[in-house]
């Protein structure tokens, strides 16, 4: 745990939020400004920065969010439309909180290209 990092402190329960999954490495919540109908964080409970932070020993923990990501679009009613899965790596791809995080946003039909 990262004693400064806002994902962290959610994860140790040190700050609100609404999650909706836990488990050993994967922690769900709700996005605080929902950018659509259904707007997930997959937080892995490891304090990893960003992308280039991984290292092969998290290769599970990657697939493990996408499979709970999967698990949670089915319980949250948009598997069948389908969503979206966006990881922002950086200050050019909007990363704005340095804890490795995976957005899944649903709910409605998603534009392409992303702004
Ligand atoms: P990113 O910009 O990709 O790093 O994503 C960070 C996300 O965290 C944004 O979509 C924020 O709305 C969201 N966020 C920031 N603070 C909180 C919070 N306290 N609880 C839930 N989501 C948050």
């Amino acid at each position: 745990m990262s004693s400064d990092c806002l994902f962290c402190r959610i994860i140790a329960g040190e700050l609100p939020a609404a999650q909706i999954y836990a488990d050993d490495s994967v922690v769900a919540i709700r996005d605080v400004a929902p950018q659509a109908p259904t707007h997930i964080l997959l937080l892995s409970r490891k304090h990893i920065a960003s992308v280039p932070e991984i290292d092969a020993a998290d290769r599970e923990l990657i697939g493990k969010i996408f499979a709970v990501g999967a698990e949670l679009a089915t319980r949250e009613g948009i598997a069948a439309d389908g969503y979206r899965l966006v990881v922002n790596v950086g200050r050019n791809g909007g990363q704005t909180v340095d804890h490795l995080h995976v957005h899944m946003l649903g709910g409605r039909p998603m534009a392409w290209p992303p702004g």
